[in-house]
């Protein structure tokens, strides 16, 4: 909202000031006046428009008429109030130009095509493995690529509200693929500031948790390593404090693990982490991340340790 038709009338404050104001008065300016704001755009606007530009930089909050309104009967204590004062420029975001890229594991469509899934492909230092898998899936059968999928689309919400830029690796949970390594290479084409693979675990045994996963050493180096722990450390202080999970109870230390055959991070030459967000296979775990209240509590965790992450100028 830029005009205040409240504020538009000058011949209404002369009168106001040569006034004695007795209640009665008062009350009625005060009608008169709070009618002229719910009737914005009125033919009083035109003439005084030099008058409302004039009182611009002098104004209250914008969001504001009937306090406003009120204000004018008082006369000048509104134009020396503080907040008369504020910029109307809001600062500039800091998550604005940063680029993340979201990698939801898996797809709904590996299953069907083993061929593809199966065929073999670049895992960093001159190994090979197969192109993806078709990921794991609750004892009732919730599929662990519907609950990446759904956490990275919340993820993705959240951090474009925010101005992030999100780049997804998938945009649907019906295709096959891509293959891991075009996984790492979408972050890395894309000068990501930070890249983050959504998964859930399979473990039988009895334990549950989340992971913190972060390749032993990636293709950007002993640099990029540094940088991918820190957002490690990041992701971990959120998923703790917000998401509901503990750490990983049956593998790793403390939910933190570093592991050499994901080829996903390996490739990465950006910030990367994979996020075991907990086990499939423990009913606790399941049944949380089977839950939309429990997938917006694993994405809001996810979206604040990656801003975290980003606001350090990683
Ligand atoms: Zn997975």
């Amino acid at each position: 909202m830029t005009r205040r038709p409240g504020r538009q009338a000058p011949s209404t404050r002369t009168s106001i000031s040569a006034l004695s104001i007795s209640a009665l008065s008062l009350s009625a300016l005060l009608a008169s006046a709070l009618t002229g704001c719910a009737a914005q755009g009125a033919p009083v606007a035109a003439p005084q428009t030099p008058v409302a530009a004039g009182e611009a930089s002098l104004s209250a909050s914008d969001s504001d008429m009937a306090s406003t309104t009120a204000g004018q009967s008082a006369s000048a204590s509104v134009a020396a109030s503080p907040s008369s004062a504020a910029p109307s420029t809001p600062p500039p975001n800091p998550l604005a130009g940063k680029v993340v890229v979201i990698d939801p594991g898996h797809n709904g469509g590996n299953a069907a095509d083993p061929a593809a899934v199966n065929a073999l492909v670049p895992m960093g230092f001159g190994q090979y493995k197969a192109c993806d898998t078709t990921g794991t899936e609750g004892n009732d059968g919730y599929s662990e690529h519907a609950f990446a999928f759904d956490v990275s689309e919340r993820l993705e919400a959240l951090l474009s509200a925010r101005g992030v830029k999100v780049i997804m690796t998938r945009t649907n949970d019906t295709g096959v693929g891509p293959c891991v390594n075009v996984r790492a290479a979408i972050g890395n084409n894309a000068h990501a500031n930070a890249a983050v693979s959504v998964h859930g675990d399979g473990y039988d045994g009895n334990g549950h948790g989340f992971q913190i996963i972060q390749a032993s050493s990636s293709a950007g180096g002993a640099g990029n390593d540094t940088a991918s722990n820190q957002l490690g450390q990041d992701l971990h202080a959120s998923m703790l404090s917000e998401s509901g999970f503990t750490p990983a109870t049956y593998i790793g230390s403390d939910g933190y693990e570093a592991r050499t055959d994901l080829a996903g991070l390996n490739l990465s030459t950006v910030p990367k982490i994979l996020v075991e967000c907990g086990n499939m296979r423990d009913s606790g775990d399941l049944s949380r991340m089977e839950s939309s209240t429990g997938r917006q509590r694993i994405a809001q965790a996810l979206a604040d340790g990656i801003i975290a992450f980003l606001a350090g100028g990683k």
